[in-house]
């Protein structure tokens, strides 16, 4: 690791103040961003790391009115063993206790789960190694190359200083996106409230629509009578592993779904034609099998991919033929 300035926010008022100085960089647990700058991934090092532990009144669950309120700096691990998560939102407990492994859930944030880089492997090679689209570069390695965790519905594109339009494929792979999605959440930053599925952007060294000096403080889930909600990953190992593909669904009284995928495409992935065909529906056997072609619609899958898509068709039936009424 090179050197650098540490230096501990007491609020985020003053985060966001010492954020604005040059080369800062925010660190809620650290587990993403310790572990890039290790690696040297970063074309200009950061100088100065913000410590975002120390701000008071960041962490914690509460129902304000109508909605679920999580702090930003709620570590995973306490987020899946609230009772009010648990009562409210079992499905985003249960995501939170699935994700890395015990000792990093009780160490990492929920805005740092939000706001972490990509995990595409030419992104994250040692020492800067691939001067990627997503760090500025040209050329999008992944897609002539091994692009086995890439995305299977296309790429995001973006513009680099230049001007000139680059596209990249690594996709959002983290444990809380798609359960925020399926539950209609905003994240409430130092600025503004923003729609989850609006909050997340692929552009060169980011993941998110914040801007610079612009902080998480907490998610907001509406409180919906009778939603009920589902949260399922699919990783080769048990631990320590990023999901190939994760998936919620969630159902309301009127029968309206939302059904949002991780894993599949540079931003948390709607199943919006499985939704419509389902809408006001009971489910069925029949009806959970359509969905889970339907959810495949726009599929691209590229060279060495293309099982995301029975993986994605296998899982949203089974987790809707598990929400069926008996
Ligand atoms: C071995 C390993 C396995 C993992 N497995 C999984 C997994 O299976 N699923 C999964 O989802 N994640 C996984 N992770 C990621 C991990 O769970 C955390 O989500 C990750 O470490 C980021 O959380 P953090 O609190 O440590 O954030 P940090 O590393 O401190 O920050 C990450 C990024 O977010 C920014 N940031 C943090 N908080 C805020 C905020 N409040 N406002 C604005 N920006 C902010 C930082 O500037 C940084 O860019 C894994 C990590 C490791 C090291
Ligand atoms: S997928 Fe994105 S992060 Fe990976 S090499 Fe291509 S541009 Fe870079």
């Amino acid at each position: 690791m090179r050197p650098f300035n540490h230096l501990n926010a007491r609020s985020a008022a003053e985060a966001v103040e010492l954020l604005r100085r040059p080369g800062a960089v925010a660190m809620a647990g650290g587990g993403d961003l310790l572990g890039a700058m290790k690696d040297d991934i970063f074309e200009t090092y950061p100088t100065l790391v913000v410590n975002l532990k120390t701000i008071p009144g960041l962490s914690g669950v509460t129902v304000e009115g109508n909605a679920l309120v999580i702090g930003a700096m709620t570590m995973l691990g306490d987020l899946s063993r609230d009772s009010l998560a648990l009562q409210y939102a079992p499905a985003l407990a249960a995501a939170a206790g699935m994700c890395a492994s015990p000792a990093l859930r009780e160490n990492t944030t929920v805005g740092g789960n939000l706001c972490q880089l990509p995990r595409c492997w030419y992104f994250r090679k040692l020492n800067n190694r691939f001067d990627c689209a997503r760090k500025g570069g040209e050329t999008c390695f992944a897609l002539n190359g091994d692009n086995r965790y890439h995305s299977v519905f296309g790429a995001c594109t973006f513009s680099d200083k230049n001007g000139h339009k680059r596209a990249c494929i690594a996709v959002n792979q983290g444990e809380l996106a798609p359960v925020l999605a399926a539950l209609d959440a905003s994240v409430v930053t130092t600025e503004r409230t923003i729609p989850v599925e609006a909050f997340f952007v692929a552009d060169v060294m980011t993941a998110t629509v914040l801007h610079p000096g612009e902080l998480v403080t907490a998610v907001s889930i509406p409180l919906l009578p009778a939603r009920r909600a589902v949260y399922k990953r699919f990783s080769f190992r048990k631990s320590i592993d990023f999901p190939v593909i994760n998936l919620s669904v969630s159902v309301d009284a009127d029968r309206h779904y939302r059904i949002c995928f991780g894993g599949v495409a540079p931003l948390p992935h709607r199943a919006l034609e499985a939704e419509a065909l389902l809408d006001g529906k009971t489910l069925t056997p029949e009806l959970c099998i359509a969905a889970g072609d339907a959810a495949l619609k726009g599929g691209r899958p590229l060279e060495a991919n293309a099982y995301k898509l029975q993986l994605m068709r296998t899982l949203l039936k089974r987790e809707l033929e598990g929400m069926m009424e008996t």
